[in-house]
């Protein structure tokens, strides 16, 4: 639906919390225009729109923090009070788990090895294998996750791949956004795991392009997505972050109508030259989504970002193909530059909505919008939408019948004539494209007058041409007023192909990508992140709750180093294969090391206990040492000194070398 002019705080309001299917029905039922007007609305009425007590209260609270310019508490509010709305809601537990975290900053928890499950693979990306999971609270409350293990070579985890782990989770522990990925915690046991907010319904991409019976997406829907998006990138830019994936296979379903922004593995802070990150060497990136400037110099900004914010919206429109698919990767910078190529306008992509990419893809990064200026200009591109009033029937127009709602994609006159002026459309019973007859549509924004209003030949869009008015249409759109591109036709010549860049470099060494197929050399695909799924497993059917078959596989037994056993040593721990009584004295100190270091297991406890002579205190520090050491890739020397400064305390230590870059 489309939002309406001075309500928009409602449809913002309501998505934070998870709520946005109910923005027509508090708008239109409840008449609910202004946050006063809640004071109005009892329990019952919103039980009439079908809608749950705990959501109610959900919504009561972010009611009073719009009234009050507050933010919402804490991070046991986001966890627990912000499930997707088809997912059963709970309460809170009243008890507060001893271990949960600081309710700002910091690693938001360290959560033992054992308190969560892994459940059916959920994808792979580029340094880990993604689960389903289930996460128990000590309350016994079980909370569905997915979990981010790190993958693991024979010997321990390869120094890039952890480093690249380890920046991930500093990026996302300090974020907090309801459109990107929440990280609940990491399990320091081995592998190393990240707990995040489990996206029921999987990639944006892979919904995309599920096979038919999955029906298209609406377009409306797609706009949605759009303004989340940009809100996201508002806030991570304001933290100083880029992204530099942005892509629909990271943009993850929350709910049917929630994305989040997921995997942070190429985030990085803007540093060095005012407001860009330049890569340090030759890294996979997504050549495809990137902008010219981060093809050829590593460079990428807030700016390269919005440059994929476009790929992305292009994505979105037609159906998750892959951009320049037809294109040799090494010829795609020529076509950026010196032929001023852009990807074409997709067919369900309104012209308002195709100008905004375009924009977005100007070559020139200061000549590309910020994304809080693309938030307002996806409202105002934002489809029109209306519906039908007599059955429409003729040979190659779309089908409708009266009363279906219709999103109008475009509309061009034929002649002065409104009868016989054709619009473009997505009919969102049917969810199917195609023209139709002006006429047979009315205008929701019309206030139900016939869709009769003077349509110029030639002009863009109708959404262009509709806006301005003041009773109740959106303002103009600002995409006629937005400057021309400073320098979209500046003569650069191409550098010899050789030397265009590091990264691009990487890419010749491919060779040439077959034209067409939009099949990619595997290095490449890999760079693009493509999720793929082991042979032999079946997609999940997007939107279909699939059936979480919780296994517990067997645990892995760390591959870390291990201190050797010493031979002959007074507390040499008996063997399985001996039917030796275990000694009760040892088995209790065991068991205080075991409680004492997170993450470790029986095992580990009792080597270290023979490494220090029976000594449990010396055991328990130096399976803290061993803990830091393999989190952060420092010398165990000076785990041992930040151990010490903090008193011992491995969450705090952990949460100062993961906070390092
Ligand atoms: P990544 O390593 O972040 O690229 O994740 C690999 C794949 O795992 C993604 O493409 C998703 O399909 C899936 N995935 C990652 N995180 C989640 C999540 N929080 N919820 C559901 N699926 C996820």
């Amino acid at each position: 639906m489309l939002p309406k002019a001075g309500s928009l705080w409602l449809l913002r309001l309501l998505r934070d919390i998870q709520l946005a299917q109910f923005y027509p029905s508090i708008l239109e039922e409840l008449n609910v225009t202004r946050p006063e007007h809640f004071d109005f609305v009892r329990p019952e009425d919103l039980d009439g729109i079908g809608m749950g007590r705990p959501a109610q209260r959900r919504l009561a609270e972010a009611v009073k923090r719009h009234r009050s310019g507050n933010k919402p508490k804490n991070w046991v509010y986001k966890i627990l009070g912000g499930f997707a709305p088809e997912q059963k809601e709970t309460t809170p537990p009243s008890d507060s788990p001893s271990f949960l975290p600081e309710p700002e900053g910091g690693l938001k928890c360290l959560i033992p090895d054992g308190a969560v499950s892994r459940g059916e693979l959920l994808g792979s990306g580029c340094f880990g294998v993604v689960h389903r999971g289930l996460w128990t609270l000590p309350s016994g409350q079980t909370v569905p996750v997915a979990i981010k293990s790190l993958r693991v070579a024979p010997k321990g985890p390869v120094g890039t791949e952890l480093r690249d782990f380890l920046r991930e989770v500093s990026v996302m522990m300090n974020l907090e956004h309801p459109h990107l990925l929440h990280l609940h915690g990491l399990v320091l046991g081995q592998p190393l795991q990240m707990v995040m907010e489990l996206a029921p319904l999987g990639s944006l991409h892979a919904r995309l392009t599920a096979p038919a019976p999955s029906p298209p997406l609406p377009v409306v829907l797609l706009c949605l997505f759009l303004q989340q998006l940009a809100g996201a990138m508002v806030y991570l830019g304001s933290r100083g972050l880029v992204h530099r994936d942005l892509a629909t296979r990271n943009l993850l379903l929350a709910s049917p109508c929630t994305i989040k922004v997921a995997d942070f593995g190429l985030v990085r802070p803007l540093g060095g030259a005012p407001g860009r990150y330049v890569m340090g060497g030759p890294r996979p990136i997504p050549y495809a989504w990137c902008a010219p400037e981060s093809l050829r110099q590593g460079a990428f900004s807030s700016a390269s970002d919005v440059w994929m914010f476009g790929v992305t919206l292009w994505e979105m429109f037609s159906g998750g193909k892959e951009p320049w698919a037809w294109v040799p990767p090494y010829l795609i910078l020529q076509r950026l530059e010196k032929d001023q190529a852009r990807l074409p306008r997709p067919p369900l992509c309104s012209r308002a909505l195709y100008a905004l990419a375009l924009h977005c893809w100007a070559l020139d990064p200061a000549d590309r919008p910020s994304f809080s200026c693309l938030e307002e200009l996806i409202q105002e591109a934002w489809p029109p939408e209306g519906h039908c009033v007599r059955d429409v029937m003729e040979p190659g127009a779309l089908r409708m019948e009266p009363g279906d709602p219709i999103t109008i994609i475009e509309g061009s006159a034929s002649s002065h004539s409104p009868s016989s002026t054709t619009w473009k459309g997505q009919n969102s019973r049917t969810l199917k494209v195609g023209s139709f007859p002006a006429s047979a549509v009315t205008l929701a924004d019309l206030k139900g007058s016939p869709a009769t209003c003077p349509v110029h030949k030639g002009s863009p869009a109708w959404g262009e041409q509709h806006r301005g008015s003041t009773d109740g249409v959106r303002p103009k759109a600002k995409l006629r007023e937005l400057p021309p591109a400073k320098s979209q036709r500046r003569n650069m010549p191409l550098q010899r192909i050789k030397g265009i860049s590091k990264s691009l470099e990487s890419v010749l060494s491919l060779g040439p990508c077959p034209t067409g197929g939009g099949s990619s050399p595997p290095e490449l695909r890999h760079a693009r992140g493509v999720p793929q799924r082991p042979p032999g497993l079946l997609p999940r059917p997007p939107f279909a709750s699939s059936s979480f078959q919780l296994s517990q596989p067997p645990r892995e037994r760390p591959s870390w180093p291990k201190r050797e056993p010493l031979h002959n040593h007074p507390l040499e721990v008996p063997r399985a294969s001996k039917a030796t009584v275990p000694d009760p004295k040892l088995q209790k100190r065991v068991m205080e090391v075991e409680l004492s270091v997170h993450g470790v297991t029986h095992q580990e406890c009792q080597v270290a206990l023979r490494a220090t002579g029976g000594d449990v205190v010396s055991a328990i520090q130096n399976l803290k040492v061993d803990q830091l050491f393999h989190l952060s890739s420092r010398s165990r020397a000076d785990c041992r000194r930040i151990l010490e400064h903090y008193q011992w305390d491995l969450s705090a230590a952990s949460r100062y070398v993961l906070a390092q870059p």
